[in-house]
């Protein structure tokens, strides 16, 4: 990787907004869902833009031994969240999802009446290490299911994640790793590609956010490139998105080709706007990496 790699600046608040805009123009159908998570993402950004957070440093002998054996740079437990504007963050998205999200609403309300009881340390940890018993714990004391604890925790620590990619992302730039299917900063799977302006294939890590050029052809999550094993589906009208099957290991991968969107590329809009894509892939038997979005 070279810094030719550290590839897109972080879409501005105004910038998410147009492309909000834009999405909703073009698939009415998407209307309300864009709307909330429009401001959603608004929220993370301007928690990203405050946060205090010390980067995470990697002495130079272990960087070495990282990139000698192909592992990234940190396992997800070594993430630093800055649990102030984490917290601060959690509150403004319950209040959005009150008031916006109608299937998530009551769930936002008691999250926001008993956040004096969690413990949000633990749930950071527990979503990174998958521990899975705090949160089931936590959600079962919150009267809520678990995967919509897990969402709101998440969504709230998501812009320390990528703050801390960011960081890390300087280690990589004289990396000469072999581009891998796995994120180069946490080891984490990617849950949706970009093609770069010069087709360039980009995949986006599910858990930090880090962006990483993989190469073109083969399916990322099982190396296979037995081109009777790999297919894809699109639709006539949104141009911009395919999505490719591997009857290898059964994953799919969602991608967006930068070449032909209209609108500035926010990714997480784009993730939302193609939930009907995640949902045909599925109703196929493929599975992905959740992005973390719930239902609305
Ligand atoms: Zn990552
Ligand atoms: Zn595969």
């Amino acid at each position: 990787m070279n810094l030719n790699d550290m590839i897109r600046p972080e879409p501005s608040i105004e910038d998410i907004d147009q492309a909000a805009r834009l999405i909703q123009k073009a698939r009415p159908s998407y209307g309300p869902i864009i709307e909330f998570y429009g401001q959603v993402f608004i929220a993370q950004e301007k928690s990203r833009q405050a946060l205090e957070l010390d980067p995470i440093l990697i002495d130079s002998e272990l960087l070495k031994l990282k990139f000698d054996n192909g592992m990234p740079l940190i396992d997800p437990s070594q993430f630093r969240i800055d649990r102030i504007r984490a917290e601060s963050l959690l509150k403004t998205l319950c209040s959005l999802a009150s008031n916006h999200a109608p299937k998530l609403a009551s769930h936002a309300r008691k999250l926001q009446a008993g956040l004096d009881r969690l413990d949000l340390d633990l749930l950071f940890q527990g979503i990174l290490e998958n521990r899975e018993t705090a949160i089931e714990k936590a959600a079962l004391d919150m009267n809520m299911p678990v995967h919509v604890l897990m969402f709101f925790v998440f969504l709230s620590m998501a812009p320390s994640l990528q703050t801390c990619a960011s960081q890390l992302a300087v280690y990589l730039k004289d990396s000469s790793e072999p581009k891998k299917g796995y994120c180069p900063v946490c080891g984490s799977h990617p849950n949706a590609a970009f093609l770069d302006p010069e087709g360039k294939r980009v995949l986006m890590c599910s858990l930090c956010a880090h962006e990483w050029h993989t190469r073109r052809m083969g399916c990322v999550f099982c190396d296979s490139n037995d081109t009777r094993l790999q297919h894809y589906f699109f639709n006539e009208e949104e141009k911009e998105y395919r999505v490719y099957l591997c009857d290898n290991c059964q994953n799919y991968l969602k991608v967006i080709d930068l070449r032909v969107l209209n609108r500035t590329f926010v990714p997480r809009l784009e993730q939302i706007a193609t939930l009907h894509l995640d949902m045909k892939a599925r109703e196929k038997g493929y599975k992905n990496a959740l992005p973390g979005f719930h239902d609305l």
